[in-house]
């Protein structure tokens, strides 16, 4: 008996577990992108990022701030490396 309902709490909590995954996947997907900064107000910057999945490198030269959040590649943040000297 107490494994019957065991088992019954167990797939209320899985329901619950896959609507909760549906919704954020509903909202990650339904967002609107950012609105473009204003013109003139982009900074100069040299940034180097590094993708740790496939090593894809990107190089950031103008940011709305001097220090942009990381840009995603393959689904995973990529990994800033020292910045460019000139
Ligand atoms: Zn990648």
């Amino acid at each position: 008996m107490a494994f019957e309902i065991l088992k019954i709490v167990l797939a209320v909590l899985g329901g619950l577990a896959l609507v909760y995954i549906g919704l954020r996947v509903l909202r990650f997907v339904g967002q609107k992108p950012p609105d473009p900064p204003p013109p003139g107000s982009l900074r100069k910057v040299k940034l180097k990022y590094l993708c740790t999945i496939c090593s894809t490198e990107l190089e950031v030269k103008m940011a709305p701030v001097e220090d942009p959040d990381p840009p995603k590649h393959c689904g995973e943040e990529m990994n800033l490396q020292a910045p460019i000297d000139d």
